[in-house]
């Protein structure tokens, strides 16, 4: 089924359903990840044959895995037209995060960030988003405690689709991951802040900063031409104030905005907002020319912000080794880059 609960309950009592019935399918496909009609025993057989005839249960398969039983696994994942996205899992202590990709590529073309090399294939459906993380919890028998948007291509360019996803994650009937438990990174879409503030979605929600100047970030990621970095931040503001405390993401890049002037920059830039920074070294990839920054680099920045009383942490990546990190999904098969 390719609706959203909303949408399957409103399909079927449109079909002359009570609405309990979208709920009981429901059920089946995200919580006992039933592939076909037929196996709903609590629903009459000839109703799962009535199903069966005008719907379809679609869903994402596993076309390649690397690093099986690890820390960090990356799936590649092929969708019913035969496009593939990329998904990470991540374990860390008691934590189970699995990383998902709202688009397969990215047309926002990011300067340092191997997705938007690709460009955008297209943008995904909510159930397509959803399947990610059922796939994944089915192939690996357990349940994820987490949820990252953190993967392939931009949710705020695709933002019915992704709260229409994060409606079936956080369904107690769906895959019933609290909604504080899911984080959903923006490279700073004004719009897509806005609809999230308006709506009733309490997601983390993470922008991804990464420059303090205007023309800085202007010259790495063009989408910061048409969504000024005032604008991002008074939302920001009340984001944090409203919602949920915001976190700013910055890849911190060799030569490029590593500097103290550039903590500098960050520091005044930010001290008004109430939030987190997470500082992420750069992952190198072997298709852009960036280069992470030295231990002592990514500690003299860290120890500055730390001093002028941010809240800072460097965020380790997993995965670097198999291009599952920050940055670095590219949609590529197993070994080949
Ligand atoms: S950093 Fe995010 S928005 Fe920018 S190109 Fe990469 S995936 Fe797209």
């Amino acid at each position: 089924m390719r609706y959203s609960l909303h949408q399957a309950e409103e399909r079927l009592i449109g079909l002359g359903f009570p609405k309990y019935r979208a709920e009981q399918v429901f059920k089946w496909i995200w919580q006992k990840n039933a592939g076909e009609f037929s196996v709903m025993t609590n629903i009459s057989k000839e109703l799962r044959g009535y199903f069966n005839d005008r719907f379809v249960i679609a869903g994402v398969k596993i076309a390649g895995l690397q690093c099986e039983g690890t820390d960090a696994e990356k799936y590649l994942l092929e969708l019913e037209d035969g496009v593939n996205v990329e998904s990470v899992y991540i374990r860390e202590g008691g934590r189970r995060t699995i990383c998902v990709s709202c688009q397969a590529g990215c047309p926002l073309a990011c300067k340092f960030c191997a997705t938007g090399l690709i460009g955008l294939k297209r943008s995904l459906h909510a159930y397509e988003i959803a399947d990610q993380v059922r796939t994944i919890q089915e192939k690996r028998g357990e349940k994820c405690s987490n949820v990252v948007f953190m993967g392939m291509g931009e949710p705020f360019i695709n933002y019915d689709a992704v709260f229409g996803a994060l409606e079936i994650m956080s369904s107690p009937i769906g895959l019933g991951i609290g909604r504080r438990h899911t984080t959903v990174s923006t490279v700073g879409i004004v719009e897509g802040i806005e609809a999230l503030l308006k709506s009733s979605i309490r997601v983390k929600l993470a922008i991804s900063l990464n420059f303090a100047d205007e023309e800085m970030r202007q010259e790495f990621m063009p989408v910061a031409r048409t969504n000024p970095l005032k604008d991002i931040l008074k939302l920001a503001k009340t984001y944090s104030l409203k919602k949920e405390m915001v976190t700013f993401e910055y890849v911190i890049i060799k030569d490029i905005n590593d500097s103290i002037r550039d903590a500098r920059k960050l520091m005044v830039l930010l001290r008004n907002i109430p939030s987190k920074i997470n500082l992420i070294p750069y992952n190198e990839h072997p298709r852009l020319p960036y280069r992470r920054p030295s231990e002592k680099s990514i500690d003299a920045f860290f120890t500055y912000l730390l001093e002028s009383h941010h809240t800072v942490v460097i965020r380790k990546s997993r995965g670097q080794r198999i291009l599952a990190a920050c940055g670095q999904l590219s949609g590529a098969k197993a070994g080949i880059i």
